[in-house]
């Protein structure tokens, strides 16, 4: 604890010296990021696959060509986004100068999730670099060769005056909750999020929380799919592809007209089959679930016997190995757990409608998703999806691909979270836009003082 308090300490003090608000340090800090990123590579793909058996493409194209994406977007535009925004100011008020200043919050936290330990490690801390902060970044305890990787490596790249990497788990987290920070940016489980905000409130700390939840995909009609085949290679990519189902944004279930559950299931498994090959657990291109805790909640999820019955295909796991195959369920009890919990692994439920229409209702009976897909032509359903749900994210004909767009705000409503980062919208959630109103002495109208009377009410 006293070592925490002088380490705490000791990043106020460097805030305060105003070291971290030179567009020089941002920019020094953020091609540091990409130095480290482009050194270590291998040592990274190393520790992803030890984590989480990821293949070193995956690793590439979700965790560091993603750093590497936000690293370069921010060192390109953090000056533009520093500089003050001219305000227009009312008559009223003439001769008068406003503008929008972005100024940095202070020391803020990070805690991240084990997922994509990499990249949703250092893609807040980009942000709060690139808006001027001082940061703890306290990776997650169950991702541990990331964990110690980032521990270990960042304080050789980065100004360990004004970054600080602490490792642990819940007891460290909770430690680090006591003291007061200028913000919390929080990447986790809406059980946990509560925590935080809880802690956060004692002392009126902002909070981001990028949650998780049930995120939807709707498949429609055949009339209304003109590829029906790119759109099951985007299924099956974006729920195995992505940490095998352990993504937030990863498709949780699917919905679908009841007179096209029997083409789905035999494209799935076909495409499956393709990309993973006749025995899953012995392909290297899908990870396999963080730890033996995870494992036993999904097991726990396929053990109640009517969602065993669901099970159309696939449904094997390896204890060793902790692999579970790529599994369909159809039309699993919509009160069991596989159906109220978030599942973040790889078994996919395929809910049945008799028209596509009632997925809407189906969702909106439901906490708000982090994000809805839905694979249609269908123009007017489309905008009947956009207005009448709510989620974090909508995307047509693809799945995580909203993600990699630096460009769209990336963050939850409701249950899956709020705030948003990525791009500018990370500057944005790590710094303080202060209203700056500058006017003169003259003139100087007599009747906005008092005393007051009939004259000076009708003026
Ligand atoms: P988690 O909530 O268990 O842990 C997240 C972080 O909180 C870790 O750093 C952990 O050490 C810390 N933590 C755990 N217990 C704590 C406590 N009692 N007090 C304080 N801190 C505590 O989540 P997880 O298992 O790491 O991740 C899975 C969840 O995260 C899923 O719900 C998933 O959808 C969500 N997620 C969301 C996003 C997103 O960007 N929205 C990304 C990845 C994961």
């Amino acid at each position: 604890m006293a070592e925490l308090q002088e380490s705490l300490a000791e990043l106020r003090q460097t805030f305060k010296s105003g070291k971290t608000r030179s567009v020089a340090w941002r920019k020094n800090q953020l091609r540091a990021i990409l130095d480290l990123i482009r050194d270590k590579e291998e040592v990274i793909f190393e520790a992803l696959h030890q984590d989480l058996g990821k293949h070193p493409v995956e690793a590439y194209r979700d965790e560091v060509g993603v750093v590497k994406k936000s690293a370069t977007h921010s060192l390109s535009n953090v000056e533009k986004w520093m500089a003050p925004k001219k305000a227009p100011i009312p008559l009223l008020f003439f001769p008068a100068k406003g503008e929008v200043l972005p100024e940095p919050l202070g020391l803020v936290l990070i805690l991240a999730s084990w997922n994509f330990p990499l990249s949703l490690a250092l893609d807040p801390l980009i942000g709060a670099i690139s808006a001027g902060n001082a940061v703890v970044l306290k990776p997650s305890e169950h991702a541990p060769a990331c964990s110690s990787f980032l521990a270990k490596t960042l304080p050789l790249y980065l100004d360990n005056d004004a970054i600080k990497v602490i490792e642990g788990g819940a007891d460290v987290s909770e430690q680090l909750l006591q003291h007061k920070w200028d913000k919390i940016f929080f990447t986790g489980s809406p059980r946990v999020g509560g925590l935080i905000m809880t802690a956060a409130a004692k002392h009126l700390t902002p909070v981001t929380l990028e949650l998780g939840g049930k995120c939807p995909a709707i498949l429609d009609s055949l009339e209304n799919l003109p590829d029906i085949k790119a759109a099951i290679k985007r299924i099956v990519g974006g729920k195995w592809g992505a940490c095998n189902g352990q993504a937030c944004i990863g498709i949780d279930y699917i919905l679908v007209e009841d007179k096209l559950k029997s083409t789905l299931i035999e494209s799935l498994k076909r495409t499956i089959h393709k990309f993973y090959g006749e025995n899953p657990q012995n392909s290297d291109s899908i990870a396999r679930a963080v730890n033996k805790h995870h494992f036993e909640r999904l097991r726990n999820l396929l053990k109640d016997p009517r969602v065993a019955a669901s099970i159309v295909h696939g449904g094997s796991l390896d204890e060793e190995k902790l692999f579970i195959e790529p599994t369909l369920l159809l039309n699993p009890p919509l009160d069991a757990d596989v159906m109220g919990e978030e599942i973040f692994g790889p078994l996919l439920p395929i809910i049945t409608l008799e028209n596509i229409q009632e997925s809407i209702d189906f969702i909106n009976s439901r906490p708000k998703p982090l994000a809805i897909y839905a694979f249609t032509k269908d123009e007017t359903f489309k905008r009947q999806i956009v207005a009448e749900t709510s989620s974090g994210s909508v995307t047509f004909n693809d799945v995580l691909v909203q993600f990699l767009c630096d460009t769209l705000p990336f963050g939850g409503v409701g249950q899956s979270g709020f705030g948003r980062y990525h791009g500018k919208f990370s500057f944005d959630t790590f710094s303080h836009e202060k209203a700056v109103l500058q006017r003169s002495f003259f003139p100087e109208i007599e009747p906005r003082y008092p005393p007051w009377n009939g004259f000076k009410l009708k003026f």
